[in-house]
């Protein structure tokens, strides 16, 4: 059985030595989780090994799943809006910079951005009392008013979001 330490090339780097010694065997498999490390976004991998003969490298096959975390590490809470199917995570992006001087918002973009969701997608016919509108990309963080980047949110749910903004 060889004694190692090895890392996979690119993404897996950042789990550092994945696989030693005496765990590499047939049949073994693992799974890390690394938050913070990797541009925001967490990454959880499994490996297996396998030999071939007396091969002294084992082979490895890779899965790799994604998961929106912000700095302090905390996984994005997605929603999905049921009547337009948008989520909360459409385009949502790891790199935004907090501007001076954000967009305007208030009772008459609200209802401008009420109409444009009713034009574009039927009227669902909801209470819109409990709806707040999101900014996707906020706008703190350069995110306009335009209907793309806007998503009604319960109230509740929308907090979860805010929440995790703070922590972006
Ligand atoms: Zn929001």
């Amino acid at each position: 059985m060889p004694s190692m330490n090895w890392y996979h090339d690119d993404i897996f780097d950042n789990l550092g030595a994945f696989w030693t010694g005496s765990e590499v065997h047939v049949g073994n498999s693992k799974t890390e989780v690394v938050p913070a490390q990797t541009k925001f976004w967490s990454i959880s991998g499994m490996a297996s090994a396998y030999y071939v003969g007396s091969e002294t490298q084992p082979e490895t096959s890779w899965q790799a799943s994604y998961t929106l975390i912000n700095r302090t590490g905390n996984i994005f809470p997605d929603y999905t809006d049921s009547w337009s199917h948008k989520k909360a995570s459409d385009g949502l992006r790891t790199d935004w910079n907090k501007v001076t001087n954000p967009v305007n918002w208030d009772n008459n973009t609200r209802g401008t951005a009420i109409s444009q969701y009713i034009n574009l997608y039927g009227n669902p016919k909801w209470d819109w009392s409990n709806y707040q509108i999101h900014h996707i990309q906020p706008r703190a963080y350069g995110g306009t008013n335009d209907i793309s980047n806007l998503i009604p949110i319960p109230a509740s749910q929308h907090s979860l979001i805010t929440s995790w903004f703070n922590g972006y």
